[in-house]
């Protein structure tokens, strides 16, 4: 396994419409090889998420994990999945405001307006189907790896600029008010 390089904002990489992938490409060696590399750079930058194109290579896939986690405490635990041409169908109208971070987006945070319940439809890394409801927190990051597949960062869901924030500042002023919210969304599912 190698761990690849992540593309951060400006690198027309991450504004690219990525490209569908067929059950052949899936299962060839180098494309499954490429699958380890995506997890294993992941989990080495403790993202809780890493899309293809934020590795250079711009086809709808991403993997998604959520185990404890110092760049994100409050998100509660999702085992290693892997999507493959993702689609996203929000369930209702109703949407919350997530405080995200990007791998991509060193050293900012901001609240992306996000949907609340979503059903995802994709392949699994050995293109059977997957289906799943998934709601809250990790429906937000469901719809952060997905939108780097559409080329958008959480920037451009990001309505209100003043809650941009660094890390740090984040940690100062931010935390204890969405952590609170967090724990609302969580308790709502009993997960
Ligand atoms: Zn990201």
């Amino acid at each position: 396994m190698t761990l690849r390089k992540i593309a951060t904002i400006g690198h027309p990489v991450l504004r690219t419409l990525a490209r569908e992938l067929t059950r052949d490409e899936l299962a060839t060696p180098t494309m499954q090889a490429f699958l380890d590399d995506l997890v294993e750079t992941m989990r080495d930058a403790n993202g809780a998420g890493l899309a293809a194109n934020q590795i250079h290579a711009p086809i709808r896939v991403c993997a998604i994990e959520q185990k404890k986690n110092p760049r994100y405490p409050e998100k509660p635990e999702f085992p290693l999945t892997i999507l493959v041409n993702p689609v996203i169908e929000p369930l209702s109208d109703e949407t919350f405001l997530n405080y995200e971070g990007c791998l991509s987006v060193p050293d900012l945070r901001g609240e992306a307006e996000r949907f609340l319940e979503i059903r995802v439809h994709a392949w699994d890394r050995d293109g059977a189907p997957w289906e799943r409801e998934i709601r809250g927190l990790t429906a937000g990051t469901f719809q952060h790896e997905i939108d780097h597949l559409d080329g958008k960062l959480f920037l451009d869901r990001v309505k209100d600029t003043r809650s941009l924030c660094t890390w740090k500042e984040f940690e100062r002023w931010h935390v204890a008010g969405f952590t609170l919210r967090a724990k609302e969304l969580v308790a709502r599912w009993g997960a």
